[in-house]
């Protein structure tokens, strides 16, 4: 017998009515007398069938309607396995250095944290864990993530040996290579760009901290219009997401937006949560009505990949300068987190209790998220938050607490991007 789905969402949109389903993701607009009856049909499914067997062939195919011999749920988790477990992308997070300012960012100070960069030793155990990924576990493709603190420093000495490796080893095996690096603004120097072509290092995550005063807005424009275009100009497809906390000016807003128009918006720009714009009390609006609609859904909420972060998957490590193996890097680097270590001769040896811990189930397997509407877009709060939540506690764990945003704009949102698309804009 079919049934509604339970993941249907009938969200108003000016006069008309949006409707999404959650599983399918399928999307669109009905008038609100065409709600009205479709509502009627749902309804009673056996009517709608007999009498309107193309539509109602048609809705069971976009999702709104469900045969309920079998589980919705059971895809949501068929997917997350599929994509947590299965899928044999791998992405490494390595960390050449880490120093005090960057530990004391980490939320926990209470732990002793370690401090230092890569060793030429630890740098031969990180090439011959990229090997054992590519000939002993068939790894399918491969995202370097540069991560720590000013990776860039250390360029030379681990960023570049390390690159150059897995490089020729992935073209070697015909496996995709991406290599991305977290650094800020300050950091790029334009001579270490023919090094960053060389190693098909052109996936670039920019942060900026501003400190709100006029001083630093300037100087955030004079590095913008002296870095990001030549990013452009000379590395190969570049992908660049600048990452901006703090306040900015309606000039340096400009500024940003005509880069992001002369590079046919490959700039992609996140306003952190405290974005504002300086003086303008208009587009400083404008500013918090693009964060809650635009930015902060598609780091919360998704329709892909099927799983909430990185972390949460097998294929997936952090590899601190030291050798120890982390899962999540939203942690400081105690003991405490430590899930396993890399040895000589590239594989990691890993503490299994914590492996258990963190892949038996997928996060969203508790009472809380297998009632929630939001699952498939949401699929509960991450591995790493799970595991650190008492099981009576389970509510403080929920995204809602922590985002400013409704899971409606960002399904309002999937829709808007599906018309640009179609419209080629
Ligand atoms: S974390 Fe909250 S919003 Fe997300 S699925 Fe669980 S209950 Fe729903």
């Amino acid at each position: 017998m079919f049934k509604e789905s339970f993941y249907n969402f009938y969200i108003p949109k000016n006069d008309s009515i949006l409707y999404f389903n959650g599983i399918t993701c399928s999307n669109f607009i009905v008038t609100k007398s065409e709600h009205q009856k479709l509502q009627e049909l749902f309804e009673d499914a056996i009517d709608f069938e007999i009498n309107y067997p193309s539509i109602f062939n048609q809705f069971v195919k976009w999702g709104f309607l469900f045969d309920d011999s079998t589980d919705e749920i059971d895809t949501i988790r068929f997917r997350h396995r599929m994509a947590t477990i299965d899928s044999k992308d791998y992405s490494l997070v390595i960390n050449a250095a880490l120093k005090e300012d960057n530990t004391d960012q980490k939320k926990c100070n209470c732990h002793n944290n370690p401090v230092g960069h890569m060793s030429d030793e630890t740098v031969n155990k990180v090439i011959n864990h990229i090997l054992y990924m590519v000939n002993k576990k068939r790894i399918t493709s491969l995202l370097i993530i540069w991560a720590g603190s000013d990776p860039l420093e250390h360029l030379e000495k681990v960023i570049y040996p390390i690159s150059q490796f897995a490089q020729s080893i992935c073209n070697k095996n015909s496996i995709k290579f991406k290599n991305h690096i977290n650094t800020s603004l300050s950091d790029i120097n334009i001579s270490i760009i023919p090094k960053l072509i060389e190693i098909e290092l052109n996936n670039i995550q920019i942060s900026y901290n501003n400190t709100n005063t006029t001083h630093d807005d300037i100087a955030l424009q004079k590095e913008i219009k002296n870095k990001i275009p030549t990013l452009y100009e000379t590395l190969d497809d570049p992908t660049i997401n600048l990452d901006i906390k703090g306040a900015i000016s309606d000039n340096t807003k400009a500024l940003i937006d005509g880069i992001q128009q002369k590079y046919t918006n490959r700039l992609v720009i996140n306003y952190g949560k405290s974005a504002q714009v300086i003086q303008n009390i208009e587009s400083k609006k404008r500013q918090q009505k693009k964060l809650r609609t635009q930015c902060r859904p598609k780091d919360i909420f998704s329709v892909k990949p099927h799983y909430k972060c990185n972390s949460d998957r097998m294929y997936h490590a952090s590899i601190n300068f030291d050798g120890k193996v982390y899962s999540c890097i939203n942690r400081d680097y105690s003991d405490m987190y430590v899930f396993g270590e890399v040895n000589e001769h590239g594989e990691i040896k890993y503490n299994n209790e914590k492996l258990k811990q963190k892949l038996s189930k997928p996060p969203f397997e508790n009472p809380m998220c297998l009632a929630c509407k939001y699952l498939p877009m949401c699929l509960g709060p991450c591995s790493q938050k799970i595991m650190e939540t008492h099981k009576d506690a389970l509510e403080s764990a929920c995204i809602l607490n922590y985002v400013d945003i409704d899971p409606e704009a960002f399904i309002l949102n999937l829709y808007e991007e599906k018309l640009k698309q179609n419209n080629n804009v």
